[in-house]
Order: structure tokens, then sequence, then C-alpha cells
């Protein structure tokens, strides 16, 4: 529990008895945010709050890490006790040679966004995929058994796609721009869980893939802040009534994808909820305690409708 008085707080430390200091002290675990760029991340708002509404004695800062600086990035978590980072483009999937330890379902994804810090064992997690799943808890879907189309085959899509089959989904349909891509995603999704799969570029015929689907997902940044006047890869005509229809972008909440496909009369779901949810499975992986997802959520959405937010 803490309260704080300008600048002043007054939190409970490990051994449960209160204390009162300004905000940061040398007892304060430090998380962080490894990414190029970092300055737009809703990271910091959304973790230092829940550290707040928890009374811990933890702050999380953005880093600007380059490429070239991973080796050396993920080093100085050892060196500098931190407690663990999340990792953002374009760490994701280079960092894994770095870490002590990699859990299997981030491995199969290639990529991980949480690193936990465990007495210097480093291990790397993936929670954008259990994130992903836990959003369409949220909105009352459940893949298991049906069909879903995915747009992108990058890391966003890789994290969904493997979610759903783990998940149980009946079959998975890639669509990319450069299909070489998308096959690599489907031959390792059959590899890994025995799902059908189907995979083609962009101008294969999408809106024949959704005919047999019931979710449609868009991992690729189109139709996102500063470019989200740009044509949806879908329109409302090659969408139909049975669809949930969702987009990882959550700036704007309402793509024009999403308008296009309230307007076919599909249910919608932006990028909130998988961004608050691996926000509140890495807090769990660090602090062991129950994230106050809906607090998380309420800062992301304050900031997002923030004057003059841009990105
Ligand atoms: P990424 O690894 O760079 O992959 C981008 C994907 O989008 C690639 O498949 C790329 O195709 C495709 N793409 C890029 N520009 C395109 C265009 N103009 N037309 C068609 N396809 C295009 O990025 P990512 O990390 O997967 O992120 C993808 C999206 O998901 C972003 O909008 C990101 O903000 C969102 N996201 C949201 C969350 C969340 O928590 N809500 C989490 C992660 C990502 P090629 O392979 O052909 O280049």
């Amino acid at each position: 529990m803490h309260n704080s008085f300008q600048g002043l707080m007054i939190c409970k430390n490990d051994r449960g008895s209160s204390e009162m200091r300004m905000g940061i002290s040398g007892l304060t675990k430090v998380y962080g945010l490894f990414g190029d760029p970092v300055e737009h991340s809703l990271s910091p708002i959304m973790q230092n709050t829940a550290f707040q509404a928890l009374g811990l004695d933890c702050v999380y800062l953005p880093f600007l890490v380059q490429s070239k600086d991973i080796a050396g990035a993920v080093q100085a978590v050892r060196a500098l006790h931190l407690g663990g980072v999340n990792l953002t483009i374009p760490h994701k999937e280079r960092v894994l040679p770095y870490l002590d330890e990699v859990e299997k379902e981030a491995e199969f994804i290639g990529a991980v966004n949480t690193i936990v810090n465990r007495n210097g064992r480093l291990c790397g997690y993936n929670t954008d995929a259990p994130g992903f799943l836990a959003s369409l808890k949220a909105a009352g879907f459940d893949p298991s058994g049906k069909n879903a189309v995915i747009l992108g085959a990058g890391g966003a899509a890789r994290a969904v796609s493997f979610a759903l089959a783990k998940k149980g989904a009946r079959g998975i349909y890639i669509f990319n721009r450069r299909v070489e891509k998308a096959e690599k995603l489907a031959a390792d999704l059959k590899a890994a869980y025995q799902v059908p799969t189907f995979s083609g570029d962009l101008s294969s015929d999408l809106a024949a893939s959704l005919k047999d689907a019931e979710l449609l997902v868009n991992a690729t940044p189109v139709g996102m802040y500063p470019n989200h006047t740009s044509r949806p890869l879908f329109t409302r005509k090659q969408l139909h009534q049975g669809l949930l229809v969702c987009d990882l972008i959550y700036n704007p909440l309402r793509t024009r994808l999403l308008e296009e496909a309230e307007a076919a009369g599909c249910r919608i779901l932006n990028g909130v909820g998988m961004l608050v949810w691996q926000g509140a499975l890495a807090f769990q992986l660090w602090t062991g305690k129950k994230a106050p997802a809906a607090l998380m959520e309420e800062a992301v959405l304050k900031a997002l409708r923030g004057k003059d937010r841009d990105g």
C-alpha cells in the first residue's frame, strides 16, 4: 500500500513495515524496457501504475538500446541487478542467444518479450502469446475448434498464431506480403502443434479464406498512426457477421479495419487488451503478485486518449 504526498511516498518494504521516502531509494528494484524507439511506449505508464497500486518499491524505465548494443544491454541486466526487462522492436528475436534459459513456448515462437533476472540467471518468456489469448477471453471468444486468418508473419503474428495453435484452433491461414515468411511460420506451426495451416501472399483470395473462419487478426502495421488513413487489407464487402475482427494496433483505438468490420456487422477487438495482458503477465513473472490489470488498462487508455498523443 502506498500514499503519495507531493513526491513523498509511504511504501511497505519487504518486511511489511511502512517507510516514508522520496519515491526512489537505494532499495528500489529497477525494471525496464529495451527497444529502439522507446519514447512512445506505454509500458512505463502501465507498469509504474501497477507497482504504485500494489505499493511495491519498484520502478520501470525505458532504455533506448540499439541493435548493435543488445549483448551489452543484456549483460547490464546482470551487472546492474535489474529485476527484469521487457523487449520490443528490434530485440525480441535477437536476444535469445544471450539468455541463460528460454521458456519452451518462447523458443517455439522464436521471440522473447520478457526477461526475469533470477539471481543473475536470465530467463526469457513470451507474454505476447498468452496476453493475446487473455484479451480474446476477456472479449468472450474461445478459439478452440475454430479457423483463424492472420495477416502478417512478423513477431506479433508468430505469437498470435502459436497461441491459437496451442489453444486448439482448427486451422490457421497466414497471409503475408513476403510469402516466404508466411510459409516458414506455417511450417513451424505444423511442426510444433500439427495444426492444419495454409499460407499465401496478399494477392491471394483473402476473402475466400474467411468463409469458414471465425477470427481475423491484423498483425501488420497497416492502419497504425501516423498511417491510420491507409486502405485496410479487408473492406466491409469481404467480411461476414460471424467474424471477430481483431486489430493488434492500439493507436488509433479504432482503425479503419475495425470501422469496416463494425459496418459489416462483425464483433471487433483492438490491441489494447493484448498490450495490457502481456504487461500484466510480465508483472506477475517479476513480482509473483496478481497484476491490477483493470488499473493498467485505465492508465493505457488515459494515455492514448490524452491530448496530442501521437504514437
Ligand atoms: P514486425 O515483426 O515488424 O512484422 C510486421 C509484419 O507486417 C510483417 O509480416 C510485414 O510483412 C507486415 N507489413 C509491414 N508493413 C506492411 C504493409 N505496408 N503492407 C502489408 N504488410 C506489411 O512487427 P510486429 O512486432 O509483428 O508488429 C506488427 C503489428 O502488431 C504492429 O502494428 C504492432 O504495433 C502490433 N503489435 C501489437 C501488440 C499489442 O500488444 N497490441 C504487440 C505486438 C505488436 P513483410 O514480412 O512482408 O515485411
